[in-house]
């Protein structure tokens, strides 16, 4: 089946409407009626969607209204955020409420939806049961990412798994069990919103970067490809799409109507992460492919927060005045090891590192599962006050 590539600039909903509407007219997609529609986006903080963290609210609305006109009488809205995420906020950052009161679709916290277990390579593993019942749309933000190079359709399934999966998830290597979670959940229909993306250290810590796409497919392998090529990266370094297509899980040459990505005139590149950390000031965050997200965002979700929080406006201050002289090294994760390049302030994040923190002189050790901001900002304010 082709991959669409609607090229528009703008989050104007009624243009996004009829332009996606007439995507899935060439693409033949007809949602059942009588069966509820899931759009899965992408929203895995609280965030708002001037960040380009998030699957924008005007994509969500143009295609409820493009499903509404099709006569699908039901469509629940529903995101797993990451572990640590604040979930009492969520929608209502990501401007997903007003879609509720206008036109009455659900917004269901998948962390806490009901879940039926399915068979897979390792296993069983629990999956919202809604996702097996619905027509299920599958709503990526086109976004780079420090541990997987990008993040579209198929790792924005992460967000159905439950807490417990999610770090499993990364204990078994993240690339993997992506692919073994898409032989047994597979979406309907993809709608990637690259209106404005996101480059660099996605998935929040990057730079918006605007290709003004959005690309509608009926097969995620299919359209995570053709948004690679969009963003100027070559789908096969990214593991589990290069799994994936070894796998034969879907056609590695897609047919791409509306745009052919190497010819197009718009020149977009995404720029890529660092590969062996992420960066901020002088504080170097380093990857580990065996921490969960939310303990690799935790120390930047902290430093954002203090912003929020005027009795941590001193630590920022100190924190801002010691990064200019010494660099603090974060790490986190199963498995993390202190890096060669480290000196100065070590922190260490979350349960996982509890070994290794006790084994280096004048680490800091933040516990947690995934360790919370208070706990962070409170640490960091001690550390910076004795050195
Ligand atoms: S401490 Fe962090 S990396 Fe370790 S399991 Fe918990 S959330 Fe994941």
């Amino acid at each position: 089946m082709p991959v669409k590539v609607i090229r528009y600039g703008r989050y104007n909903v009624k243009a996004l409407s009829r332009l996606l509407d007439a995507a899935l007219d060439e693409l033949g997609v007809s949602p059942p009626s009588d069966v509820p529609t899931l759009l899965k986006p992408n929203v895995v903080v609280a965030t708002k969607p001037r960040s380009a963290a998030i699957t924008h609210p005007a994509v969500v609305e143009a295609t409820i209204r493009a499903f509404l006109a099709r006569g699908v009488r039901k469509i629940i809205v529903g995101e797993g955020p990451g572990l640590g995420a604040d979930e009492g906020r969520l929608f209502a950052a990501a401007g997903y409420e007003r879609l509720r009161r206008k036109y009455g679709v659900t917004l269901l916290n998948l962390n806490e939806a009901e879940r039926v277990e399915v068979t897979w390579k390792y296993g069983t593993l629990r999956i919202p049961k809604v996702v097996t019942d619905a027509f299920y749309v599958n709503m990526p933000k086109l976004k780079t990412h420090g541990h997987t190079v990008v993040t579209l359709s198929i790792k924005n399934q992460k967000g159905l798994l439950s807490n417990a999966d999610k770090k499993r998830f990364h204990l078994l290597g993240l690339h993997e069990p992506l692919v073994e979670l898409l032989k047994v959940v597979k979406p309907d229909l993809v709608v990637a919103d690259g209106v404005v993306g996101m480059e660099g250290e996605g998935p929040l810590n990057g730079r918006r970067k605007r290709a003004n796409v959005l690309v509608v497919g009926t097969d995620a392998l299919e359209a995570d490809v053709t948004c690679c090529r969009l963003m100027g990266i070559d789908p096969k370094r990214v593991k589990h799409l290069k799994m994936a297509m070894d796998q034969g899980l879907g056609i590695t040459e897609p047919v791409i109507r509306g745009v052919e990505p190497e010819k197009a005139d718009f020149g977009v590149e995404f720029k890529l992460p660092n590969e062996k950390y992420g960066r901020m000031l002088n504080v170097y965050s380093w990857r580990n492919p065996y921490a969960c997200s939310m303990c690799i965002d935790a120390f930047s979700l902290a430093v954002k927060s203090a912003f929020r929080r005027p009795k941590h406006w001193g630590t920022l201050l100190r924190l801002l005045y010691s990064a200019a002289f010494r660099r603090i090294d974060v790490i986190q994760g199963r498995h993390a090891k202190v890096p060669e390049e480290a000196r100065g302030i070590l922190l260490c994040l979350g349960n996982c590192t509890k070994d290794v923190a006790s084994s280096e002189k004048d680490a800091i050790h933040v516990g947690g599962c995934p360790p919370d901001a208070e706990s962070i900002l409170e640490a960091l304010r001690s550390a910076l006050r004795r050195r």
